[in-house]
């Protein structure tokens, strides 16, 4: 029996286009079904089936006359609703933005394009990306495939889930303190934050801008890494865009270190182990699976090193503080006046401002734009916001301590299985849940998350790599190695079998 199309990886679907075995017509209209049957998920925003057609039809055509673009040339995507885009509007998942059509295409997307990848549409996401299961999202609820009265985590909710349900073989997401990484988790895919300022933030909505990064998300590592090669380098539009080679990513999967072999592809690799990500904050199921996962690593040939990470409890603090700040100053341009929504009845100017980012915001997101005016305001300033800065900075300081005796550090994403759709009404409980993702974002540094076993009711659990700056190499070389010798990646989601 040959393998249905959506079970098969981006890799093999490029080769497959390569081979002349599919078309590129064909794994668009494929996912467009899929999309279609699977609406209930709730991972789109926006398909624009006509739009994607034209571009499979040009996408063929290129490669009948020999003008094929690269391995990503034919191959559909769909895009987490932060990154503007020009042929399809862009929401942010927030009433303020209902209907905007942006004149311009973010560079990541814009990148992805002219290497020719298919745009299906737009993905579900919380609120201008601030949340961990999607419930903020102002249209609609994202399910998790593996259980659909369960959140796929957020805030690129949508994007895991149609990856997840194999609706398409990658997606966008961005991540600011664990977007990518932690819906990843919770759904069993694989999904990668590069450094920061390794991806352009230009078109990328701001929540935080200091901490967002964009990044891929898909099947495996491989994936990630065809993606993350065309998503990455310096653009001049956007300031904190690092002026750094982009390495060959999908070379660096087979990669091998001094003393290294296909036996054991990981020999002189030092993984540390940060204890403070296996305190009490963890179920002992994450645990479990985790430690599962590092016990794997060991078996093709890594060096397991105990490792502190001292302030990791306090990134919780410090990034609630930072990222509601630049959050509350980002979103001070939606005020009815240049885009986005406008009070239909309002006073005078400052009651038009005051309508429509009432009408316009949802709770999630004024919680924050307070939070963050509050902690910027005159006399709260040196307490709140300068206090977090210089422990930023230490939680970085501790990473570069850690890294002086590892290469890359393991750990769980979420300290639980993905929770059900409703269950949380306490925002900190979830602003808690943040906890392992939180201090390589505030550290800027890379993190990847990848499917790593099963927890509690049959859901799945992520194991997260962080790498030193600019080493997604590393992160993908080790993520690909596990998945040579494991098929966590490829359990299908129990809602897909029926
Ligand atoms: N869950 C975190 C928050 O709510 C992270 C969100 C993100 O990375 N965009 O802010």
């Amino acid at each position: 029996m040959t393998t249905p199309l959506h079970d098969l990886t981006l890799a093999e679907l490029s080769q497959k286009l390569a081979s002349g075995q599919t078309t590129s017509a064909a794994l668009t209209q494929h996912a467009l079904n899929r999309i279609e049957a699977h609406a209930s998920l709730g991972a789109f925003l926006h398909v624009d089936a006509e739009g994607a057609l034209a571009e499979a039809a040009a996408a063929d055509e290129r490669r009948e006359t020999g003008q094929t673009l690269g391995p990503l040339d034919g191959i559909p995507l769909a895009h987490k609703d932060i990154f503007v885009t020009v042929d399809h509007p862009t929401t942010a998942a927030s009433k303020m933005l209902k209907g905007y059509m942006s004149p311009f295409d973010a560079t990541v997307i814009d990148k992805l394009n002219r290497a020719g990848t298919v745009s299906l549409g737009k993905l579900n996401c919380d609120e201008f990306a601030m949340g961990g299961a999607n419930e903020n999202s102002a249209y609609q609820v994202a399910r998790n495939p593996w259980d659909t009265t369960r959140i796929p985590g957020g805030s690129s909710g949508g994007s895991a889930v149609a990856v997840a349900a194999r609706l398409v073989p990658g997606a966008t997401g961005t991540d600011t303190g664990g977007s990518i990484r932690q819906p990843a988790a919770l759904t069993g895919i694989t999904g990668i934050k590069p450094t920061y300022g390794r991806c352009s933030r230009y078109g990328m909505i701001a929540f935080a801008s200091s901490l967002d990064q964009a990044g891929p998300m898909a099947r495996t590592a491989e994936d990630c890494a065809l993606l993350l090669q065309a998503m990455s380098g310096f653009d001049e539009r956007d300031a904190t865009s690092a002026q750094q080679p982009v390495p060959d990513f999908v070379a660096a999967l087979r990669a091998l270190r001094p003393g290294a072999n296909a036996a054991q592809p990981l020999a002189g690799l030092r993984v540390g182990v940060p204890k403070e990500f296996f305190g009490e904050g963890v179920s002992a199921d994450v645990a479990t699976a985790t430690r599962e996962a590092l016990a794997q690593l060991q078996k093709l040939g890594a060096t397991l090193v105990d490792i502190s990470l001292p302030r990791t409890e306090l990134s919780i603090p410090v990034y609630y503080i930072i990222a509601p700040a630049e959050a509350s100053s980002n979103l001070s341009r939606f005020d009815g006046v240049k885009f986005g929504h406008r009070a239909a009845k309002y006073g005078d100017l400052t009651d038009m401002y005051r309508k429509t980012r009432a009408e316009g915001f949802g709770p999630e997101v004024k919680r924050r734009i307070m939070i963050g005016a509050y902690v910027l305001s005159h006399g709260y300033y040196d307490a709140y916001y300068l206090q977090a800065q210089k422990l930023r900075r230490m939680i970085a300081d501790d990473f570069q301590a850690a890294f002086k005796v590892c290469d890359v550090i393991a750990g769980p994403v979420s300290p639980t299985v993905a929770r059900p759709i409703g269950s949380q009404t306490d925002p900190v409980a979830d602003y808690l849940a943040d906890i392992f993702t939180l201090p390589a974002s505030l550290a800027g540094l890379p993190g990847l998350s990848l499917p790593a076993g099963f927890g509690e009711h049959g859901l799945p659990v992520g194991l997260q790599l962080i790498g030193n700056y600019w080493q997604e190499a590393d992160l993908l070389n080790t993520a690909h190695a596990f998945q040579q010798a494991t098929d966590w990646h490829q359990r299908t989601p129990t809602a897909l079998k029926a």
